[in-house]
This record gives C-alpha cells, sequence and structure tokens, in this order.
C-alpha cells in the first residue's frame, strides 16, 4: 500500500521514525513536507532565549526519512484530491496514496495584513526571528520587536528574548494585543505574572488594540494610532489550513473534522491529526502540541492497522483501528527567561524553579530520541552561562545536517 504523510509535525513523528516497520508487509512511504527539520514548540522559546541551540530544538526529518526507508518530498503540498486519492505538491507533483495522514499543523489568522512579519506557524518560520535577534547582539544600535498577539506562544518568546543577556538595552520589545490581558485563557493569577514579569524588564504591553496593517516598518493600530518596529512576529493564534478546508470537512475556523480514530469524517483512507484536526467529541480542545503529542501513537498504530487490512483485500471496518483520547488534563509550562516557570492546569496556576526544572525534563526526554547529534545539555551544565560572547551566539541556525 502507498502511505503518504503530509506535514513531519508532532504528531507524525512516531510513524515516520518507525515507517521501517511497514516495509515488510509490502508498505512504502513518502513524506511531504514543507521544511527537512521539525521545530520542537516546547523548546523553540528558550531557543530564541538563548537557553538552547538551533540542533537541540529541531529534529532532521531528512536523516529520520534516509534511516527509515522514507522517501522524502521538500515541497509544500498545496491540493488534495480525496476522491481520486492523491496530493499535489506546489511544483505540480502529483503523489497517489492509498491511506493518508495529514499533519501540517495551523496556520495563522489574518496574515495578509503582514505579508512581511514573522509567522509563528509553521514554527520553522521564526527561525527568521533568530537570525534577527543574532543581528541586534552583534549590531551598534538599539533594534525594536513587535509581538503581535499576547496568547501564550507571543508571551513565552517575549519572556525569553527580554530575559537574554545578549540582547538587555539593545531590543526594545512590544505587545500589541486586542484584549484586554495577556493569556486570557489563564487564570488571573498567572496573567497578572506574565505582565508583571514582562513589564518588569521594560516589555511595553499595548492593550485594546489590534495591528490593520504592517508595512515594512509601519504598523498601523485598530485605535488609529500607529508604532515603528524592525521586526513583527504575527504571533495571532491558530486557524485551519485552507487547502484542506477547501475539500474535507471542517469547522467554521478550517480546522478538519475527525473521529476519535483520526480518521476524516466521510473519507476513511484519510487521516489528520495534530492542530489541523478537531476530534469529534473534544471539540473545546486547546490547539496545544501536548494534544498532538499524544496523538502520535494513535496515528501510528491506525495507519499501519489500515494499511495492513487494505494490503490483506479487508475493508475499513475491519482494520480494528484504535480510539484516541486526549489527557484529562493538559498542563502549559511557560518559561520566564530565568530560573523559573509558570505552571498552568485548569484554575491553577503556580510558579517556581521546579517548574523549569520539571519543563526540561519533560521536553529533553522526549526530544532526545529524535535528535542526531548529542545535545546541548549533555554537555554542559549552565546553558546560559555557555551562550557568552555575541559570537558564541546560540541562534545559529546551520546546524549540521546530521
Ligand atoms: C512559540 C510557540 C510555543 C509553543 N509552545 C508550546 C508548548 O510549550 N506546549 C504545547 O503543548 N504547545 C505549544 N505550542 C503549540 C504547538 O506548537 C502546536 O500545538 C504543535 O506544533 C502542533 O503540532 P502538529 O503535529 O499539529 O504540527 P506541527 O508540529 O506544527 O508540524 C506541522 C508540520 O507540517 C509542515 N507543513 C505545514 N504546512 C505544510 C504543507 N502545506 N505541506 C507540507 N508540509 C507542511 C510544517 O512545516 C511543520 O513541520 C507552541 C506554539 C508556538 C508557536
Amino acid at each position: 500500500m502507498r502511505v503518504l504523510v503530509v506535514g513531519g509535525g508532532h504528531a507524525s513523528l512516531p510513524l515516520l521514525a518507525n515507517a521501517r516497520e511497514l516495509r515488510p508487509s509490502g508498505h512504502g512511504v513518502t513524506l511531504i513536507s514543507d521544511c527537512d527539520r521539525l521545530w520542537y514548540s516546547g523548546m523553540t522559546p528558550e531557543y530564541l532565549g538563548g537557553v538552547y541551540t538551533h540542533a537541540d530544538v529541531t529534529i532532521d526529518l531528512g536523516a529520520i526519512c534516509e534511516r527509515e526507508g522514507v522517501r522524502f518530498v521538500p515541497e509544500p503540498a498545496v491540493h488534495l484530491d480525496p476522491e481520486a486519492r492523491f496530493v499535489e505538491t506546489a511544483s505540480g507533483s502529483r503523489l497517489p496514496y492509498d491511506v493518508l495522514a495529514v499533519d501540517v499543523g495551523a496556520a495563522n489568522p489574518a496574515t495578509g495584513r503582514a505579508p512581511e512579519a514573522v509567522r509563528t506557524k509553521p514554527l520553522h518560520r521564526i527561525g527568521a526571528l533568530a537570525a534577527f535577534l543574532h543581528e541586534v547582539a552583534v549590531g551598534e544600535s538599539e533594534r525594536t520587536l513587535a509581538i503581535v498577539g499576547g496568547g501564550a506562544a507571543g508571551v513565552e518568546v517575549a519572556l525569553n528574548v527580554s530575559a537574554h543577556p545578549q540582547l538587555r538595552g539593545r531590543l526594545a520589545v512590544t505587545i500589541i494585543e486586542p484584549g484586554e490581558a495577556l493569556v486570557s485563557g489563564f487564570p488571573p493569577r498567572a496573567r497578572r505574572w506574565a505582565a508583571d514579569r514582562l513589564r518588569s524588564r521594560g516589555v511595553a504591553l499595548r492593550f485594546g488594540t489590534e495591528v490593520i496593517r504592517a508595512e515594512g516598518h509601519h504598523l498601523d493600530l485598530s485605535d488609529g494610532s500607529s508604532l515603528l518596529a524592525d521586526r513583527v512576529l504575527w504571533a495571532t493564534g491558530s486557524v485551519g489550513q485552507s487547502w484542506l478546508a477547501e475539500v474535507l470537512p471542517a469547522d467554521a475556523q478550517g480546522f478538519v473534522r475527525a473521529g476519535e480514530t483520526l480518521q476524516v469524517s466521510g473519507h476513511p483512507h484519510v487521516f489528520v491529526a495534530g492542530d489541523a484536526a478537531v476530534v469529534e467529541g473534544h471539540e473545546g480542545l486547546a490547539r496545544v502540541g501536548v494534544h498532538a503529542v499524544k496523538q502520535g501513537p494513535t496515528l501510528r498504530r491506525n495507519v499501519r492497522a489500515l494499511a495492513d487490512a487494505l494490503g490483506e483485500g479487508k475493508t475499513v471496518e475491519a482494520a480494528g483501528l484504535e480510539r484516541w483520547a486526549p489527557y484529562p488534563a493538559a498542563p502549559l509550562i511557560l518559561s520566564s527567561g530565568e530560573r523559573d516557570a509558570l505552571f498552568v492546569v485548569g484554575s491553577l496556576a503556580l510558579h517556581g524553579a521546579w517548574a523549569l526544572a520539571l519543563k526540561h525534563r519533560v521536553d529533553r526526554a522526549w526530544i532526545e530520541p529524535y535528535l542526531s547529534h548529542p545535545p546541548s545539555w549533555s554537555r554542559r551544565t549552565d546553558l546560559r552561562a555557555a551562550a557568552q560572547g555575541p559570537t558564541d551566539s546560540t541562534w545559529e541556525t546551520t546546524a549540521p545536517r546530521r
């Protein structure tokens, strides 16, 4: 059977990293991905904060594909025909499939307002922000960064860059948030913690206004004011990718509707996982990596079971697919850029050095098996202390391929 994976995201990683198990049954696996590295979002803010290196927080998909015998097509997918069963890439290649697994994450809303801004989705685009931070660290003049969106992603990036010793006094950061508070889905105590911590480092917070146009260095805001920024980070949340919503059943935000087996409603040969999916019975779930990661093993088992069943001439129903269920609670830990972190689960918000230690333990345990090089934490005890001097920047993005 032809197994096609579109997007090498957090959810499809277990499938890709174990693709060799599909070969004895004669299945061939192909990955279409617009980037040859998967950026691990849990550690990316701390990469921007100088705690981790690029090689620590990105997974070499090309190397995994080579090891596992997966054909790698390094292009964005732009069209899906679920009736004729093929996916088309940006160069016009059509890749047919018997079983399709889609894990392309989400897109930022309203990107048309800021065509030159650095987007947080897909996350590899944030590499452009790292390059800018490096310029700031080695440059002479103070530069400015506008972060559009005061949700968890924008806030954690702001916390980390504002704490970086090489950026202090060189980078002025402003967060623009249309609501009246940062991280509005968090408990009040967590919102206060984030705002106080950012203000204490000189980060400017603009509430109740949104960016209606960002062009060059100029941002026009809905309250009639304007702002100048050398770089804009577009951290405006998530919507589904339109090329999928055009052809598959989707909700109002463009997220593809799936059942608990992760099969797309009405398209049993197509699985969708991670941020791109909205799973029946779990519509209110936040679009966070915790859920994508938990879907990974289910996606791996179900793709294999369906490919096996179809290969043996059985029906989809005979494949015996398992059902995914989210964690009853999914805690989020936001690193502060210093020696502590904020831990939030439901209405509980706590902070302390223990939360950062817990975050480091969980993040490193997850990513380490996928890395092709020994991570920096296995070589250094104090990562931030090791990143001293502008020429020893951890923002270096030219990591060895394998
Ligand atoms: C700054 C930041 C920090 C975050 N921190 C956390 C955190 O601490 N904890 C947490 O739980 N969540 C966090 N998140 C959310 C988390 O990043 C997402 O929920 C998670 O990445 C979703 O994983 P996924 O499997 O859906 O897809 P992703 O991991 O986003 O991967 C999708 C992949 O598909 C590729 N792709 C996209 N479009 C196409 C296309 N058309 N064709 C081919 N390939 C394509 C992308 O390049 C990408 O590699 C954070 C998000 C941001 C922006």
